[in-house]
């Protein structure tokens, strides 16, 4: 099965009306990326959604998504944005479970999947973040902890995974400049591959299984050549066109 390589940018609370013209700009100017093979997506902050979808239309081959959705489809939530909210404004992706969304916003995994499966419900494609912090990685607690994260959607039978992504992204590797290793990166997305095929080795199989933590143009070859890494969610390096590009060409 081949699955096709997905490259993701996450602005976070980065970016303004003039950097997204720019970015789109710079992006229009590579026709090598025309007819790629990869999927790319950029997830600018809410206010600048709108715009984005405006501006891809020039760059249909570049994708729209957000950075977080609400775990409800209407109502008294102020501050929350549904996610046929986002559907609306013309995104097809949606980050949920980043781990500065579990750090700042105590998020745990009841939300966290209910604002997944309120992501699938309306088309979107969920993006589910998981991911250790160093010092579970050192008490060598990886693997638990990752498996764990997913418990909570595989409840629900592992049918709901159809159709979405999950993004493994240590916590220690997250805008610090440490990558995990190919080597580690891959052992963990196997894990996840393997953990999904107990229930069902099809979709297990065609899951995209992206990998996040200090990605740049530097280190993704080398952790793209790895059989279960998928593409990757960028956070630093999303927010210039030329190292995003950079990072795409390398699948
Ligand atoms: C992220 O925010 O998901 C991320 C991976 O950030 P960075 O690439 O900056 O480490």
């Amino acid at each position: 099965m081949t699955r096709k390589p997905t490259i993701v940018g996450n602005w976070k609370m980065h970016g303004s009306k003039v950097h997204l013209n720019e970015f789109v700009e710079i992006f229009a100017q590579h026709p090598v990326l025309f007819n790629s093979q990869c999927e790319m997506a950029i997830c600018p902050p809410y206010p600048y959604l709108e715009l984005a979808a405006n501006l891809f239309k020039k760059i249909p081959h570049l994708k729209l998504g957000a950075q977080d959705v609400s775990g409800h489809q209407v109502g008294a939530f102020t501050g929350q944005v549904s996610a046929n909210m986002l559907v609306d404004a013309g995104c097809q992706y949606v980050i949920v479970g980043h781990s500065e969304r579990r750090q700042f916003n105590q998020e745990t995994d009841e939300e966290i999947a209910a604002k997944f499966l309120a992501a699938k419900a309306a088309g979107l494609t969920p993006i589910l973040c998981v991911g250790e912090t160093k010092e579970q990685r050192l008490a060598d607690l990886t693997n638990s902890v990752v498996v764990n994260q997913l418990q909570v959607l595989l409840s629900q039978g592992v049918g709901v995974f159809d159709g979405a992504m999950i993004a493994y992204e240590p916590i220690w590797a997250i805008g610090t400049g440490l990558t995990a290793t190919p080597d580690q990166a891959q052992a963990v997305h196997r894990l996840l591959r393997q953990t999904l095929a107990e229930y069902d080795a099809t979709l297990a199989n065609s899951l995209p299984i992206l990998y996040g933590g200090s990605v740049k143009a530097n280190n993704a070859q080398g952790l793209f050549a790895m059989p279960d890494i998928d593409g990757a969610l960028v956070g630093g390096a999303s927010l210039n066109a030329n190292d995003f590009i950079a990072i795409c060409i390398a699948t």
